[in-house]
């Protein structure tokens, strides 16, 4: 495959992370970068706010051919055993452990997060999924049944094109949660990454090629909901997988509905950390700072509505604010920083705007609700870890989603109304315990309306744990042996004796 970008050095000071040679990012089809005739997309690096890249949006021909391509190379890969797909897939992840230094610089180039999260967290966890669906595969049984004069077994097939529809904030994990399954699963996939990080994915197809996928298996599609909305409508996909904000997961159900497509949302969230007055104190403050300023808060599941018992809610804020100001933001690559940059200066106003929402809505800003601008980074999308305080559950700040490094702070007395208050939500993706009474963690896990609940931890997502969401949150799940079922059917076969 010809490199469709310059890869970053690994060992480039710091600084220059932003200042590579500009590149032109073309979509991938059939093995090759493919250019277009459309206007550019500019993308920007979030931490200097330098033009970084020009992206070739893809043309609806485009498209036609990257779907034509899949569909040939699928019928193959569909009658390959489950055994050699998978061979193919763990050495993809071998190639991609080898490599997770440089995916983990090309991360930070998209999304302006550190350079310390990416190395460890994201692309680790991408890179797993292929281990993970690999072995999963190959000990994928069908069912049989057997009458008086007849048997009957099941199998699952593949469905055929599979597209995967991504997200910005993490780019790595998301082209891997998707792709992988669908992979394993004997289907070619499509990847539309967001506009905003086009870089990592390009590297993650080189990968899949310099393993031995076959062309035509994993392609990228790069472009914006225009194109996004010409592979919900292509009759050639069988299938659309989401990572995006709740009303982008509407307009996918309905341009998907002519097609009749089988589609996974992976949506938006507002996620409660209830603390409780037995919890191990300083591992709940830590657990909501990590549930709220990591990545820059930029995770749809991250806890931004913490509710604290009200006998330790004064010493809780107290060192919750104490914890946040000491945070250093600054450069991504950096190793002495704690939180990076946001993904582009239209979310950080929005971001901005949010917190002057709730100081409106009579929240008090506790800490932070500043841009900053470190030296050196002046033109970057950064801005300091807010706490509000004194929120209350109908405040706007309280039910939207804002998607940056801002906590709200609401307090209870009790735990069924910690519960209830949790549950008064239309999302459902993610949800926290704090508490060191066995029976109290288990009774308010059960009681919570979410896909994820994490007790005495958060965020945190071994392979093959399923996630995804409930109520608006989506649904579908990702990351689990249920996920290869959404990325096949099944086919029964009735012998007659
Ligand atoms: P968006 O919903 O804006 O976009 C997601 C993707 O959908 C992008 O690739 C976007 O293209 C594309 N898109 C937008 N409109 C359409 C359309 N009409 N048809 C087809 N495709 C379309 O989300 P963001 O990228 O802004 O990411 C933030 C959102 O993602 C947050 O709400 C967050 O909660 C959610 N999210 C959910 C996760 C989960 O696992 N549940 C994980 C991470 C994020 P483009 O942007 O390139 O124009």
């Amino acid at each position: 495959m010809e490199p469709s970008y310059v890869p970053a050095q690994q060992d480039e000071p710091a600084k220059k992370a932003g200042k590579l040679i500009m590149q032109i990012c073309q979509s991938l089809i059939g093995g090759k970068p493919v250019n277009s005739n459309l206007p550019v997309i500019e993308k920007r690096y979030p931490a200097t706010g330098e033009v970084i890249a020009h992206i070739e949006p893809a043309s609806g021909e485009m498209l036609d051919r990257a779907v034509e391509v899949a569909q040939q190379a699928q019928v193959s890969w569909a009658k390959t055993d489950a055994f050699e797909r998978a061979k193919i897939l763990h050495c993809a992840a071998s190639l991609m452990r080898e490599a997770n230094d440089e995916l983990a610089h090309l991360e930070v180039r998209d999304v302006g997060k550190l350079f310390s999260e990416a190395v460890s967290g994201d692309v680790p966890s991408g890179i797993d999924a292929f281990d993970y669906f690999a072995a999963c595969i190959t000990a994928q049984n069908g069912d049989f049944n057997k009458w008086d004069n007849a048997i009957g077994y099941s199998v699952r097939v593949p469905l055929g094109v599979c597209a995967g529809i991504g997200a910005w904030n993490y780019p790595m994990q998301i082209a891997c949660w998707k792709s992988a399954p669908a992979l394993a699963a004997g289907n070619a996939f499509i990847l539309k990454p967001s506009e905003e990080t086009p870089f990592v994915a390009q590297r993650v197809a080189e990968l899949l090629q310099a393993a031995g996928l076959p062309n035509g298996l994993f392609q990228i599609i790069h472009g914006d909901a225009d194109i996004g909305a010409a592979i919900c409508a292509h009759p050639g996909i069988a299938k659309i997988s989401l990572t995006g904000g709740v009303e982008t997961g509407r307009m996918i159900m309905s341009q998907s509905a002519h097609s009749l497509k089988r589609i996974t949302l992976e949506l938006g969230g507002k996620s409660p950390l209830l603390v409780f007055d037995d919890c191990d104190f300083d591992l709940a403050v830590q657990t909501a700072l990590d549930a709220n300023f990591y990545t820059a808060g930029e995770v749809c599941s991250n806890a931004t509505r913490v509710f604290v018992q009200r006998s330790i809610a004064d010493d809780f804020i107290a060192a919750l604010t104490a914890k946040a100001e000491a945070l250093r933001v600054g450069d991504p690559m950096a190793r002495d920083i704690q939180m990076g940059a946001l993904i582009s200066a239209r979310h950080l106003a929005k971001v901005l705007d949010y917190v002057a929402i709730g100081a409106s809505e009579g929240a008090t800003i506790a800490t932070g609700g500043q841009q900053l601008q470190p030296q050196g980074f002046e033109n970057g999308y950064f801005m300091q870890p807010t706490i509000l305080t004194n929120c209350t559950d109908d405040m706007r700040v309280v039910r939207e989603e804002i998607f940056g490094p801002v906590m709200s702070v609401l307090i209870f007395d009790d735990e069924d109304e910690a519960v209830r208050r949790a549950n008064d939500t239309d999302f459902g993706l993610g949800a926290g315990v704090m508490t060191k009474d066995l029976g109290r963690a288990h009774r308010v896990a059960n009681a919570l309306e979410s896909g994820n609940v994490w007790v005495n931890s958060y965020n945190l997502l071994p392979p093959g744990l399923p996630f995804g969401g409930a109520k608006q949150s989506g649904f579908g799940r990702e990351n689990s042996a249920a996920t290869l079922d959404a990325y096949s059917e099944i086919k029964s076969v009735y012998i007659q004796l």
